[in-house]
C-alpha cells in the first residue's frame, strides 16, 4: 500500500491529538509513584481522553492473531516487558521499577500515538541509562527526518546508538506510519539490516509513529499467556519511547512533543 501523504490542515488535526496524548504522558509522569496500580493509570488516561472527546486507540484494538481485543486504554509495559502489557488493579508499581506506557487516541479522524518509559522512585543506575539511551535514540531518528531522507537511516542511527551503549534493539515490533488509522504504511523499523541508503524516500506530508524498543540483554521477545504483553526472552529490562513526528518543508514536526 502506498504511504498516505496529510495536508497541512491535516497535520494540523493530528497535532491536536498529537497533543492530547503528550497531555496524558505529562499527567502520567506527574501522577507516578511507588504504590501506585497500572490499573489508576489507565482510568486516569480514559478519564482525560473521554473529556477531551476523543476516543482511545487501544482499547478494542484487535489481536493480531485471532485472541481476544486489547482490554484497556493504555499498554503499561513494566521492568522486563518491553509493550502491550496489559494495566491493572493487581499490577502495584514499586521503588526501582520502570514503566513504559504508550497511549494512543483518535480525534476528529486522526490518530495520535506516543510512549514514554518512567522511573517509579528511585532507579539503579543502569535503569537510568536504559531509560536515557532509548529516548536519545528515538530523538536522533527524529533529526534524520528531513525531505530527501531515506527511511532505512534512522534504523540505523537508532541501532547504532543503543548498540554503543551496550544494549539491544528489538526487531520483531516496529514504528509505522499514523493518520487516519492507526497503523498506515510504512513500518519503521529501529535496526538497519540493509542498505542504510535505501528504503521510502521521505516526503513533505508523511507522518511517522517512531518507537524504539530497547532491550538491557538480548533483542529477543516472548508473549506471555495472556497473549498481549510483549517480554524480553532473557527477561532483562525493556524501555520504549514514541513520538508521532510529522515530516515538513522547514523539518520534523513532534506532534505529540512538547509545544511553546
Ligand atoms: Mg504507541
Ligand atoms: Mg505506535
Amino acid at each position: 500500500m502506498a504511504i498516505e501523504l496529510k495536508t497541512a490542515a491535516e497535520i494540523e488535526q493530528m497535532r491536536a491529538a498529537g497533543q492530547l496524548v503528550r497531555q496524558v504522558l505529562d499527567a502520567i509522569g506527574v501522577e507516578l509513584e511507588p504504590l501506585m496500580t497500572t490499573g489508576h493509570l489507565n482510568r486516569l488516561a480514559e478519564r482525560m481522553i473521554s473529556d477531551a472527546g476523543a476516543v482511545p486507540a487501544f482499547l478494542g484494538y484487535p489481536h493480531p492473531r485471532g485472541g481476544a481485543a486489547f482490554p484497556a486504554v493504555l499498554c503499561t509495559s513494566r521492568n522486563e516487558e518491553i509493550v502491550h502489557g496489559i494495566p491493572s488493579d493487581r499490577v502495584v508499581l514499586k521503588e526501582g521499577d520502570i514503566l513504559s506506557v504508550d497511549c494512543g487516541v483518535r480525534l476528529q479522524g486522526f490518530y495520535g500515538d506516543a510512549a514514554r518509559s518512567y522511573a517509579v522512585g528511585k532507579v539503579d543506575e543502569r535503569a537510568k541509562n536504559l531509560l536515557e539511551v532509548t529516548n536519545q535514540a528515538l530523538h536522533l531518528a527524529i533529526e534524520m527526518c528531513s525531505v530527501g531522507a531515506r527511511l532505512n537511516g534512522l534504523g540505523k542511527i537508532v541501532q547504532e546508538h543503543v548498540e554503543r551503549h551496550g544494549f539491544s534493539v528489538v526487531r520483531d515490533f516496529v514504528g509505522h506510519g499514523i493518520g487516519r488509522r492507526l497503523h498506515e504504511e510504512p513500518r519503521v523499523p529501529n535496526y538497519c539490516d540493509g542498505n542504510p541508503m535505501g528504503g521510502p524516500i521521505l516526503r513533505a506530508g508523511m507522518v511517522l509513529a517512531i518507537e524504539p524498543m530497547v532491550n538491557e540483554g538480548s533483542h529477543l521477545t516472548e508473549v506471555l499467556e495472556d497473549r498481549w504483553t510483549v517480554v524480553t526472552r532473557d527477561r532483562s529490562r525493556s524501555a520504549h519511547f514514541e513520538h508521532t513526528v510529522a515530516i515538513t518543508q522547514s523539518g520534523p514536526e513532534i506532534l505529540t512533543g512538547a509545544i511553546d
